[in-house]
C-alpha cells in the first residue's frame, strides 16, 4: 500500500482497482471499500453485503469475489479518530481504493460542519451526481405504466447555484456587487435583494455530458437528453445544452446522431448502434416523465434541475427509500444510499435495505460484472411480488408480509441460490425492449409532427415542423387527377414535378379555386403545368422558424418547400407554424 493507515485496514487478500490507459481495471478479486454509515447504515450495510456476496457467487461460480475494506466516516468515524467525522485517511483510502460505497451518514447539527456527503464529493471531485430510476415490478407507485421508468439521471454536481457564491442582503458584499451590477452592467432588480451567483463552464458541462453519452454507449441505452433551462438562462443552462452538443459532435461522431437528424435525415428510424442526443426544457421533462417516460433514457442535467428531478422521479417507483445513487469522477466513484439515517429506526432491523441495495448493484455494473448485477435485480421483483417487504412497503401494499431488513435480505438470497430462471427472465425484458422501441419508431415515422408535439420537443427550425412525405405530380397530368390525389391523402398541395427549366413547382387548393374555378375553367381538360405556380420558394432545412415566417409574410405566400441541396424534402405550411405556436408558445427568440 502506498500509504500506511492507522485504523484503515486493507484486506490481506484481495487486489487493488487500477487504472490502466484511462480507464478501470477490476480484478477478480477487488478489494472495494464500505462505510457502513450512521442511524439505519449498519442495519441496512450488513444486509446488503451478504445479498451482493451471494449474488457474485453465484453469478461467477467463486471465479470471482470482493474483497471488502471498511473506512470510517462520520459517528463511527468520530469513535475511532477522537472525535472527528471526517478523518483526512479515509478520504486517502477512498481515493486509493477507487470504487467504494456508504452508508447514510448524520450531518452534526451546529456551527462548522459542512455536510459529510457534500465534503466527500468536493474533495474527491466527484463531478457526477448518477441516479437511475426504473419500477420493479409489484413496489407502489402512482403511475399508470410506471414500468416504463427506466432512467439514468447525470447531474452535474460542482457548479451552478451550488457554488456557494452568495451575498446576504444587506451585507456590504452585497452593496458592492449590486452597485457593480447596477451602475457599470446596467442591471436592474429591488433594492436589498440577496444576491446569488450561477456558473456554469464549458469544461464542468462538457466532463459531465461525456460521462452521460460514455454511460449510454456502455450500456446500450437509445438516448441522452440534455435537460436545462435555456430559453429563461440563456448564457448559463442555455449554454450548457450548447457545450453538450458541441461534445457530442466533437468526440461521439460516430456514434451519435441528433433528434434533429433523426426525424430529418433518418426519417424516424433510429440507425443500429447510434444514440439520439436530444434536449428539453427542464419543465417539460417533468411532465414528460409522468406522461411519457418511455421516451427518455439517459437524462444529463445541471446540478439544481438535477436535484429536483431525481428526487421526482424517483418518487414516482417507489419513493426515494429505494432509489440507488453514485457521485462518480474521472475514475472514484462512491455509491451510496440516497437517503438518510432515519434515526428513530437505528439498529431496529426494520428498514428497507433497497436504496442502498441498487447503489451496489450500480457499483457491480461500474466494475464491469453486470451478470451479478443483473442476478439482483431480476430476483428483487420476485420478492416483492411474494408479498415479502419491509414496512414502508407493507403499509402501502394489502396482504403483504412485513419483515426486518436482514429477513428481506435472506429472501433475496434464497431466490439467488434458488434458481430462478434468470435467463428466461432477462431474454423476456430484452424482447419487451425491442417491442417498445419499434413502437416508438412506427409512431415518429407515421407522425412525426404529432410524435414531436406529445414527446415535448420544441421546434427550432423549418424541419422540425415540415411534412415530409411530398406528394409529387407531372406537368401533364389533368387538374382533375391531381385534385383526386389531393383529396385521396389529405393534403392541400402538391409538388410538382420540375419542368424544362428545372424549376419544382406547387398545386394547391387555392389555385383549384382561384384559377378553375373563378376563371371557369374545367379541371378535365387544364394540366397541372397550366396552372401550377413556379417557382417556388425552398428554404434549406434548417432554416430557422422565425425565418421562415418572415418569408412567408413578406411574399404572401401560405407555404415553402423545403430542400437540402438539390433535393426538396418537405413542405412546410402557415398551419404548421400555427400549431406549433399553439402547442408550445412563442419564447420570442430561439435557445441560441
Ligand atoms: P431520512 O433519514 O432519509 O428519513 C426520513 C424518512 O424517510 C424516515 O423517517 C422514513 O420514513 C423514510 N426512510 C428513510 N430511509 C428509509 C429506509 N431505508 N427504509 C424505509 N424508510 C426510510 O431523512 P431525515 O430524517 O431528514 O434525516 C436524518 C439524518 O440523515 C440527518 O442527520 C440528515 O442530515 C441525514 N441525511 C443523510 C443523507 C446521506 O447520508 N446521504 C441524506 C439525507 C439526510 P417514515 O418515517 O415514514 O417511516
Amino acid at each position: 500500500m502506498s500509504h500506511s493507515y492507522r485504523h484503515v485496514r486493507f484486506p490481506e487478500s484481495g487486489e487493488r482497482i487500477t487504472v490502466v490507459d484511462g480507464r478501470l481495471h477490476v480484478p477478480d478479486e477487488p478489494i472495494v471499500g464500505f462505510v457502513e454509515g450512521d442511524g439505519i447504515g449498519p442495519d441496512i450495510t450488513r444486509a446488503c453485503l451478504r445479498v451482493w456476496d451471494a449474488a457474485v457467487a453465484k453469478a461467477y461460480g467463486g471465479k470471482r469475489k470482493i474483497h471488502w475494506c471498511e473506512t470510517y466516516l462520520g459517528e463511527k468515524a468520530a469513535g475511532i479518530y477522537d472525535g472527528s467525522y471526517f478523518p483526512d485517511e479515509t478520504l486517502e483510502a477512498l481515493r486509493e481504493l477507487i470504487v467504494s460505497i456508504k452508508g447514510p451518514l448524520t450531518t452534526p447539527v451546529g456551527g462548522g460542519f459542512r455536510s459529510l456527503n457534500v465534503a466527500v464529493r468536493q474533495e474527491l471531485d466527484l463531478y457526477a451526481c448518477v441516479r437511475p430510476v426504473r419500477h420493479y415490478a409489484g413496489v407502489p407507485s402512482p403511475l399508470k405504466r410506471p414500468d416504463q421508468v427506466d432512467v439514468v439521471i447525470f447531474r452535474e454536481n460542482t457548479e451552478d447555484v451550488y457554488a456557494g457564491i452568495e451575498y446576504k442582503s444587506g451585507t456590504p458584499e452585497n452593496e458592492k456587487l449590486a452597485k457593480f451590477l447596477r451602475e457599470e452592467m446596467g442591471a436592474k432588480f429591488f433594492e436589498g435583494a440577496g444576491l446569488g451567483i450561477k456558473p456554469i463552464s464549458e469544461f464542468g458541462s462538457k466532463r459531465l455530458v461525456r460521462k452521460a453519452i460514455q454511460y449510454a454507449v456502455d450500456n446500450g441505452r437509445e438516448s441522452v437528453t440534455l435537460v436545462h433551462k435555456g430559453n429563461i438562462q440563456k448564457f448559463t443552462e442555455g449554454a450548457f445544452r450548447n457545450w453538450g452538443y458541441e461534445l457530442a459532435r466533437e468526440e461521439f461522431a460516430n456514434v451519435t446522431i441528433t433528434e434533429e437528424q433523426l426525424y430529418g435525415e433518418f426519417k424516424g428510424k433510429q440507425p443500429e448502434g447510434k444514440i439520439v442526443i436530444k434536449d428539453r426544457i427542464a419543465d417539460i421533462i417533468f411532465q414528460m416523465m409522468q406522461l411519457r417516460p418511455a421516451e427518455f433514457d439517459v437524462l444529463a442535467t445541471p446540478n439544481l434541475n438535477g436535484d429536483y428531478l431525481s428526487d421526482a422521479v424517483a418518487a414516482e417507483v417507489g419513493g426515494v427509500g429505494i432509489a440507488p445513487g453514485a457521485n462518480i469522477g474521472d475514475h472514484i466513484a462512491v455509491f451510496e444510499a440516497t437517503h438518510g439515517t432515519a434515526p428513530k429506526y437505528a439498529n431496529m432491523n426494520k428498514v428497507n435495505p433497497g436504496s442502498l441495495l441498487f447503489s451496489g448493484v450500480m457499483m457491480l455494473e461500474y466494475m464491469g460484472w453486470k451478470e451479478a448485477a443483473d442476478i439482483i435485480t431480476l430476483t428483487y421483483p420476485e420478492v416483492i411480488k411474494d408479498g415479502i417487504v419491509t414496512y414502508d412497503f407493507a403499509r402501502q401494499i394489502d396482504g403483504a408480509t412485513e419483515v426486518g431488513t436482514s429477513q428481506f435480505a435472506d429472501a433475496i438470497i434464497e431466490r439467488i441460490n434458488g434458481g430462478v430462471d434468470l435467463e428466461a427472465k432477462r431474454r423476456a425484458l430484452q424482447e419487451q425492449l425491442v417491442k417498445e422501441r419499434k413502437q416508438r419508431e412506427i409512431r415518429r415515422l407515421l407522425q412525426p409532427l404529432e410524435e414531436m408535439i406529445d414527446t415535448g420537443r420544441i421546434p427550432h427550425t423549418v424541419r422540425d415542423l415540415m411534412t415530409h412525405t411530398l406528394i409529387t405530380v407531372a406537368d401533364s397530368e389533368t387538374v382533375h387527377d391531381a385534385m383526386h390525389l389531393m383529396a385521396d391523402n389529405e393534403v392541400s398541395s402538391l409538388v410538382v414535378e420540375r419542368n424544362a427549366q428545372g424549376q419544382w413547382g406547387i398545386l394547391t387548393r387555392r389555385d383549384i379555386v382561384t384559377k378553375i374555378v373563378k376563371a371557369n375553367r374545367s379541371p378535365m381538360t387544364t394540366k397541372v403545368g397550366d396552372i401550377a405556380s413556379r417557382p417556388v420558394k425552398s428554404v434549406p432545412a434548417d432554416t430557422p422558424i422565425r425565418e421562415a415566417a418572415e418569408i412567408l409574410s413578406e411574399l404572401n405566400f401560405s407555404r415553402l418547400t423545403v430542400s437540402q441541396g438539390d433535393d426538396l424534402i418537405g413542405i412546410v405550411t402557415e398551419t404548421d407554424i400555427f400549431r406549433a405556436v399553439e402547442k408550445f408558445g412563442w419564447a420570442g427568440e430561439e435557445v441560441a
